[in-house]
């Protein structure tokens, strides 16, 4: 009964291909129509941020608008985690926490609602139809241990798969946690995967374990007769694609996410940048030239632009405001820095701007 009611979003493609405009203006009319500043504020998240900048938990009026409110940050993120009961951290009781890659005790704890299980459920549909997984593909997904996001991925996908995304996908988890002492490496070696999901870093210390476990040997066919796909996350691909396309003979996509911001941007066929979905989030980006002026003078408020404003080309740190259930960021900066490729339609028919992500900031930068 409860299952039949389960409502997987964004699996509608007309909705990867809306002229841009009319994404900017429906998540515009999402952010006031869910009341997403007011639902913020009653988090612990924002009580410090917002109370010094002197702003209240209102409701904007345009994307404009929400302008007004401060950018936050990780640290305040900590800030909040440390200073008040955890129970004010969430707006709307979580199914699920995670945590943020960081160590110890700089890792951030992040609720996720049933309905952002079901967005990101929704987002992992959609990245298998961004890059045309193909029926019965057989997926290999290699993930940090828990509490790390993607440790519950396999599951969260395989039952969007199941529910709606029609694709019959077979997943095989494994973890570099175990790899020493488990003998998954040498069994999905021997499954000849489809698709490898993982970090770079990840995928690349694999490459000998998995070879001699018979995953298919590089160069055995033409690139372009491959229809093994690999899905890598981390940091900027650079020139670890090549080898990563030659090592496992596959084509590979770039893909974005973190805790705090699930998002699943990915690299479609085109190879044109990942695109970053604007009915899931409002992204902005802190220009270089803010974040260095924010660097060498105390005290400078830098100024963020929309993304969809930003010039092709153009670096920065990504902002995002979600439409979280359990906690909605407001103008959270990422720590992640990205690259604008662009907002014109891609070849591939999406509508979604594209962005290159170039890994994180620097320690103590922003
Ligand atoms: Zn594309």
């Amino acid at each position: 009964m409860a299952m039949a009611e389960l409502v997987i979003p964004f699996g509608d493609p007309r909705d990867d291909q809306l002229p841009l405009e009319e994404l900017i203006r429906k998540s515009e009319r999402r952010l006031i129509q869910e009341n997403i500043v007011a639902r913020a504020g009653r988090s612990s998240l924002y009580v410090r941020p917002w109370r010094k900048a002197g702003v209240r938990a209102g409701a904007p009026r345009t994307l404009d608008d929400l302008q007004r409110w401060p950018l936050i940050s990780g640290a305040d993120w900590l800030q909040a985690q440390s200073a008040f009961p955890l129970q004010r951290l969430f707006v709307e009781p979580p199914r699920l926490w995670v945590s943020s890659a960081a160590r110890g005790n700089t890792r951030k704890w992040v609720p996720y609602g049933e309905r952002d299980l079901r967005e990101i459920m929704g987002l992992a549909n959609r990245m298998s139809r961004l890059v045309q997984l193909n029926s019965c593909d057989r997926v290999l997904i290699v993930t940090g241990p828990a509490p790390r996001t993607g440790n519950a991925l396999p599951y969260l996908w395989a039952m969007a798969d199941m529910l709606s995304g029609g694709r019959h996908l077979e997943f095989i988890p494994g973890s570099m946690a175990t790899l020493k002492h488990s003998n998954w490496p040498i069994f999905a070696g021997r499954m000849k995967p489809a698709v490898l999901w993982a970090s770079m870093a990840d995928a690349l210390a694999l490459r000998q374990p998995l070879l001699e476990a018979g995953w298919p040997v590089a160069g055995s066919a033409a690139p372009t007769a491959t229809s093994r796909k690999g899905l890598f996350f981390g940091h900027a691909m650079g020139d670890d694609r090549a080898a990563l396309e030659y090592a496992y003979d596959l084509e590979a996509h770039s893909l974005y996410f973190s805790a705090e911001f699930p998002v699943l941007a990915v690299e479609c066929p085109a190879h044109q940048g990942l695109h970053l979905w604007l009915d899931a989030c409002l992204p902005e980006i802190l220009p270089r030239s803010e974040l260095e002026r924010e660097r060498s003078e105390a005290g400078y408020q830098p100024q963020a632009i929309w993304l969809t404003g930003a010039a092709e080309g153009a670096e920065g740190e990504l902002v995002a405001t979600t439409f979280g259930q359990s906690l909605p960021l407001v103008r959270y900066r990422t720590g992640d820095l990205v690259r604008m490729v662009g907002s014109s339609p891609c070849s591939c028919g999406c509508t979604h701007p594209r962005i290159e992500a170039l890994g994180r900031m620097e320690p103590g930068a922003g």
